[in-house]
């Protein structure tokens, strides 16, 4: 499965230890993440990850652009709900594309503590037959 990583500022170091904590799992996909939090992540755990532009410079559409795509098959975007966004629109624009394809995606841990379970059960692997060719 392709996955897509994004975490707010406030965010990152959440992400971070999500990260670390499945690690085991996360390591059997592939995994693309927008600029700063894919540097983190990458850092604090080894995983090999397709690092995009920071969410602000665009990084954000480039995930985007995947989906609509349906290069993405899940999306774990820790957000920050407190602080308003410069890119806010694009970010929903992001979760619009999300629910146009059906694709899981989660704005908050408890959410992607359930679809990462979700993934190693199995409960995902509709994704592939939806998308042979991925
Ligand atoms: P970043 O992008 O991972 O490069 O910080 C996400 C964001 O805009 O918060």
């Amino acid at each position: 499965m392709n996955i897509a990583l994004m975490a707010h500022d406030a965010k990152k170091e959440l992400m971070v230890q999500f990260c670390i904590a499945y690690c085991g799992i996360l390591s059997r996909h592939n995994l693309c993440a927008t600029g700063t939090t894919g540097k983190m992540v990458a850092e604090a755990t080894g995983l090999e990850i397709t690092r995009y532009l920071s969410g602000s410079q665009g990084g954000d559409q480039q995930i985007a652009a995947r989906i609509s795509c349906d290069e993405i098959d899940l999306l774990l975007f820790f957000r920050d709900p407190m602080t308003e966004k410069s890119n806010e629109q694009s970010e929903m624009d992001m979760f619009r594309l999300c629910d146009m394809r059906n694709i899981p995606m989660a704005t908050n841990i408890a959410t992607a503590e359930v679809l990462i379970h979700g993934l190693e059960r199995g409960d995902l692997d509709w994704r592939d037959i939806v998308n042979p060719n991925k």
